[in-house]
């Protein structure tokens, strides 16, 4: 049987550090789901049409990741495509505690669902995507941090809100 797994996150937009956890889990199972969560309530800064076009364009290469959309809870999502292994990345001490809550929450909904957690690769620990996003919105350079698709769509969303100003 073929093991999938979910990668579950917001993705506005995607990192390196992302694209390290997707790489790493997808040598782990036969295929990994990006599953992008729409969440209209945290006010994304990319439509989910264009973190799903980001993600695709910076995982193209890897055959065993697909990328989706989804919207309301995550067991749902994971239901429907009949998948019980979520991937998490972890960072610092501090996405322990909200981590530990969602598995908890997820295993609460659904006792078959187990969530893995991949340890950060050293070179990423820092990366957010917020803090690639104040980078950005401050004109500063975030090359090492997103990939070059991601690069550029930060700079033409933040050109295009500063020639609003
Ligand atoms: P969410 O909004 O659900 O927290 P994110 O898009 O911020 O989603 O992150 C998705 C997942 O990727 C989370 O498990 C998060 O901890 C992990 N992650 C984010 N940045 C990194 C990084 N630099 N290294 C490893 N994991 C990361």
């Amino acid at each position: 049987m073929k093991k999938i797994a979910v990668y579950p996150g917001s993705f506005d937009p995607i990192t390196n550090g992302h694209i390290d956890i997707a790489e790493r889990a997808s040598r782990v199972f036969d295929k990994l789901i990006v599953a992008v969560a729409k969440n209209p309530r945290k006010k994304p800064l990319f439509s989910i049409e264009e973190r799903l076009q980001m993600i695709r364009e910076a995982l193209s290469h890897n055959k065993k990741i697909t990328v989706e959309s989804f919207d309301g809870l995550l067991v749902d999502f994971l239901k429907e495509k009949g998948v019980d292994v979520v991937i998490r990345g972890l960072r610092a001490v501090s996405d322990f505690d909200y981590e530990f809550q969602m598995d908890s929450l997820n295993r609460k909904l659904n006792p078959n669902i187990e969530t893995f957690f991949m340890m950060t690769s050293e070179s990423y620990f820092y990366i957010s995507s917020q803090i690639v996003k104040e980078i950005a919105s401050f004109g500063g350079s975030v090359k090492g941090l997103v990939p070059e698709n991601v690069m550029k769509m930060l700079e033409n969303k933040f050109k295009s809100t500063m020639e609003k100003k």
